[in-house]
């Protein structure tokens, strides 16, 4: 049984007692959980050098992947107790067959009130249409870059040109709102982001710069810098005012342009970590509840679903996991710590 089970709330489920629906889902620290992010493969087409290292031997076998079927009933369970916003992730969502069928079974769920998807662009273009309709009402695009030769660089592939023709397809069939993630470390050029800038401000996006976190060997290769300074400046520089009229349901700050129109985030988990108020957990492929993206805890619901059980052990599994998930996250203290990569977790 999963360590994180240790700390199992008798009151909040008794394991044999009927298992309370609708309650919500509320941790030790008074944190309402809402959001579920599910990494629906472990597989990208990319292999960004903060991500994931070139040879990397670390998926998981295709045998233990929930199929969509199992996903689905895993996501309404969650839903039953008061998640209203899914975001499906990975690895590279659209590498996954059948994801567009998946988003719409689950954009169907009653209760679902929000469904996202965080890509890396690379087949969005043929992808676009189909998710929009299917349910998906926003997408967080990451984009470091727009020179070819650095997003080669950074990202091991020569892809580019396929990620701006997803971001035109994207633009065009009308998601209520595209995000590009831009992660940003030391070796970081500001003038790329300034491009970038240019770019997201003229094409309607949001640019969130975010800031290095050390998940992995390879995100612990890069230092991290403050993004607050380099807000600030980029700020500055296009006229930016801080808003919080703008805020979504994530944690990012934003600034918008001078008629409002919101137009630059930062996601700062190291410099100004925001545990205090996070409101979300995560599931893997093979059904792993991670209970936070900086600790190890975590509850294997994949199997609980698939030895013919009734709901309500994944149900009594979901709660204790959430009865211990942990305070914050410890990247600043122990980086050693976390040896997953993003893509398994779902960034
Ligand atoms: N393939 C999808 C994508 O590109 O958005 C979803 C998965 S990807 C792991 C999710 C996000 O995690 C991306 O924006 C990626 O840049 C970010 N990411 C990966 N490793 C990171 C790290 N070490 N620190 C901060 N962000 C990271």
């Amino acid at each position: 049984m999963s360590t994180s089970l240790k700390s199992f709330n008798p009151q909040s489920a008794t394991p044999g007692s009927p298992v309370p629906e609708q309650s919500g889902l509320v941790d030790g620290f008074n944190r309402r959980i809402d959001y579920l992010r599910v990494s629906i493969t472990d597989r990208c087409d990319l292999r960004c050098q903060y991500c994931m290292p070139e040879d990397f031997k670390g998926f998981e076998e295709p045998a233990n992947w929930l199929s969509h079927a199992e996903m689905t009933r895993l996501i309404s369970l969650f839903v039953g107790f008061g998640v209203k916003k899914i975001r499906l992730t990975g690895g590279e969502p659209l590498t996954r067959r059948g994801v567009s069928e998946l988003a719409s079974n689950v954009a169907a769920l009653p209760g679902v009130t929000d469904l996202a998807m965080s890509t890396n662009g690379t087949r969005l273009a043929r992808h676009a249409a189909e998710l929009r309709a299917a349910g998906v009402r926003r997408l967080n695009v990451s984009l470091d870059t727009l020179d070819h030769a650095t997003f080669k660089e950074i990202t091991r592939r020569d892809r580019l040109q396929d990620v701006l023709d997803g971001l035109d397809a994207a633009n065009s069939v009308g998601f209520d709102s595209i995000k590009i993630n831009c992660v940003v470390h030391s070796e970081t050029n500001e003038e790329d982001i300034a491009r970038l800038l240019d770019y997201t401000m003229a094409n309607g996006f949001i640019l969130r710069l975010i800031e290095t976190m050390p998940m992995g060997a390879s995100g612990r290769q890069y230092k991290y810098v403050n993004l607050n300074e380099v807000g600030g400046r980029l700020a500055e520089r296009y006229g930016l005012v801080a808003t919080v009229e703008h805020r979504g349901p994530g944690p990012a700050r934003y600034w918008a342009t001078a008629d409002g129109i919101p137009s630059l985030g930062l996601i700062t988990p190291m410099s100004q970590h925001f545990c205090a108020s996070c409101n979300r957990v995560r599931l893997s492929v093979d059904g792993t509840l991670y209970l936070c993206l900086g600790q190890e805890n975590q509850v294997p619901l994949g199997t609980a679903l698939r030895d013919g059980a009734s709901d309500d052990e994944p149900r009594e599994l979901i709660l204790g996991g959430i009865a211990a998930k942990p305070e914050r996250h410890e990247f600043s203290t122990a980086p050693e710590r976390i040896i997953r990569v993003m893509a398994k977790t779902g960034g």
